[in-house]
């Protein structure tokens, strides 16, 4: 028994990851890199704020700064969870429609 694995979102995808407790939706690197590059920028971006604030957290002292600073940090993951489940999941599980256009409008560059 080498502990439970977290498989890709994609179905279609056999990779699994070693489950940290974390997560339990995940996506493997070569799928993500499917996704349009607006989504991928996108969630990259929620994932920069959280760490940002994480640190800031770390680093003061201030209790009443790290109530506020931990309420802004909860909002991005919030943001980063709906914006998974909207965007990055629907294209993984079922990625036929709105994935072939997405790919289609980045080569013709719109
Ligand atoms: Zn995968």
């Amino acid at each position: 028994m080498t502990g439970a694995r977290t498989p890709c979102i994609n179905p279609r995808c056999r990779r699994t990851f070693k489950a940290d407790g974390g997560s339990d939706e995940v996506v493997c690197g070569k799928c993500f890199r499917t996704l349009a590059e607006a989504v991928r920028s996108e969630h990259r971006r929620y994932w920069r704020e959280i760490r940002k604030w994480d640190r800031r957290i770390l680093r003061t002292a201030d209790n009443l700064k790290v109530t506020r600073m931990a309420a802004i940090r909860d909002r991005l993951s919030w943001q980063l969870a709906l914006h998974w489940d909207a965007e990055i999941k629907p294209r993984l599980i079922a990625p036929d429609k709105p994935e072939s256009l997405d790919a289609f409008l980045e080569e013709v560059g719109l």
